[in-house]
């Protein structure tokens, strides 16, 4: 695993687009898009993104 799965893990990307975030979330997120089409099974480990992107 690289940078990318960290910044994943971190919270610092979408974990679906890989759209970054200012702040890490400390937690895997999915950006409000994702999250909106993502299916149940598709959130599961994952949280809704609340900071900046950017
Ligand atoms: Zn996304």
């Amino acid at each position: 695993m690289g940078e990318m799965a960290d910044m994943v893990i971190e919270g610092g990307m979408c974990g679906h687009c890989g759209v970054i975030y200012r702040k890490d979330h400390g937690y895997p997120v999915l950006c409000k898009r994702c999250w909106d089409k993502a299916t149940p099974e598709e959130r599961k480990g994952y949280q809704k993104a609340i900071h900046k992107e950017g």
